[in-house]
């Protein structure tokens, strides 16, 4: 039976436009659980008897949802995992600064950013503030989608040999804002947020590409946007659950979770390292009476589908990729294996997806790296180690991962969501 899933390129360049920023991330996904009925929850809530329907839950960057339309005695959950964030360029702690007569501002790269890639584009900040809410702590998102700042390359004529250029991070990354002396960024990001530039404590601000998504290609049949590692995997995953149906399989509860922090190692309280996804799941099933064997019993009848970008292989450097395992563009959501466990996926894993594809009635490709290369990793292991579920590590295909600007192909796009909804329906 062919699944058709309402998912589509333009969809998720919509999505990628409005989401600048981890948090905006998170609104964005919010914003359509809203309109989709479900409900948000704080940690901070009694969820007795409030876990059963549909729900979220946000801490800070990192977001997880949930159908749970008809929890049964045999609980288990389907879940579909991703991250939220995205290399970039990110503003420091005293970041006005002047040099040569011009207005800069002091960044520095979050994750892997490909710094060559950030240069001469016109860049937007967003992000949240923190600030002096009558002696409380309160927040606000901010996003300024006017061009505010550019890192210009060092012209040609003044490199060392015209052939490379060399970025250092700390040096090679500051962007201009203007001629001569400016406002305080944040005095500035402050008002646009509409808040007291005083009252502001503390941000975590960070620079985007702010030409928009677009789909290109002579028939149209790729998209090129910022962000898509991992938004691709945000949109599909959450198209999946929007677009499963209801969830009336006997007991499987859905779930959508999405990370932040993983491109620095998913270590924090709301990374794939945290206890945020055990403690929800653990959660949900207190909510409905269950007790701690009722909630081990349930993860391990669950399974996790890790999904991140996936190598598409690259025309022009087709010998760095490993023969026999090309990824093509636009030929399907791509299966990650890695025998040193860069990626969680194991038999049993391989093959829940396999079927989940075969539901879908889409192709899958098998990705293994060189193994003279090293090999990047993802959510998936640390997940797997932190809530012992079975995970297996999936992705779409794309090009010029971690570029500011990144590419993948618009089929690939409604594969992909179907693929991730035939999962969560099982
Ligand atoms: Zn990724």
């Amino acid at each position: 039976m062919t699944v058709i899933s309402t998912a589509d390129a333009a969809g998720l360049g919509d999505f990628i436009d409005a989401s600048p920023s981890p948090f905006h991330v998170c609104a964005t996904v919010a914003t359509a659980l809203d309109e989709a009925g479900y409900t948000p929850l704080a940690e901070t809530d009694d969820w007795t008897g409030a876990a059963d329907g549909r729900h979220y839950v946000v801490r800070g960057g990192s977001i997880i949802a949930w159908d749970a339309a008809a929890v049964a005695d045999d609980l288990r959950f389907r879940i579909v995992g991703g991250h939220t964030d995205s290399p970039n360029l990110r503003v420091k702690q005293n970041p006005d600064r002047t040099a040569a007569g011009l207005a800069t501002v002091a960044l520095e790269p979050y994750g892997g950013a490909w710094l060559n890639s950030w240069l001469d584009r016109d860049l937007g900040l967003s992000g949240r503030l923190a600030y002096d809410d009558d002696g409380a702590v309160g927040f606000r998102l901010v996003r300024i989608d006017e061009p505010i700042l550019r890192v210009p390359q060092l012209a040609i004529h003044l490199s060392d040999d015209r052939k490379g250029v060399h970025l250092d991070p700390q040096r090679h990354v500051d962007a201009i804002r203007g001629v001569g002396e400016a406002q305080p960024l944040l005095d500035f990001v402050a008002q646009r947020a509409g808040l007291r530039p005083e009252s502001v404590l503390g941000w975590e601000l960070m620079t985007h590409d702010v030409a928009p998504s677009q789909v290109i290609g002579a028939a149209g049949d790729l998209l090129s946007a910022p962000r898509l590692d991992n938004q691709a995997t945000c949109y599909a995953g959450l198209r999946a659950l929007l677009d499963a149906g209801d969830a009336v399989a006997a007991g499987a509860v859905r779930m959508l979770a999405l990370f932040d922090h993983e491109e620095v190692g998913s270590g924090s309280e709301r990374g794939a390292s945290s206890d945020f996804l055990v403690t929800v799941c653990e959660r949900i099933v207190a909510a409905d009476g269950g007790g701690r064997d009722e909630f081990l019993r349930a993860m391990a009848a669950s399974v996790c589908v890790s999904g991140d970008m996936a190598h598409a292989t690259h025309p022009n450097y087709t010998e760095r990729h490993e023969p026999s395992h090309r990824i093509a563009v636009g030929g399907g959501p791509v299966l990650k294996v890695n025998q040193n466990l860069r990626y969680a996926s194991d038999a049993i894993g391989e093959a829940e997806f396999a079927l989940a594809c075969r539901a879908a009635d889409v192709p899958l490709q098998r990705y293994v790296h060189r193994a003279d290369l090293p090999c990047g990793s993802t959510i998936g292991p640390l997940t797997a180690m932190r809530t012992g579920l079975l995970t297996v590590d999936v992705g779409a295909p794309q090009l010029a991962m971690h570029s500011c600007r990144e590419l993948m192909g618009t089929a690939d796009v409604p594969m992909y969501s179907a693929a991730l909804a035939a999962f969560l329906r099982r």
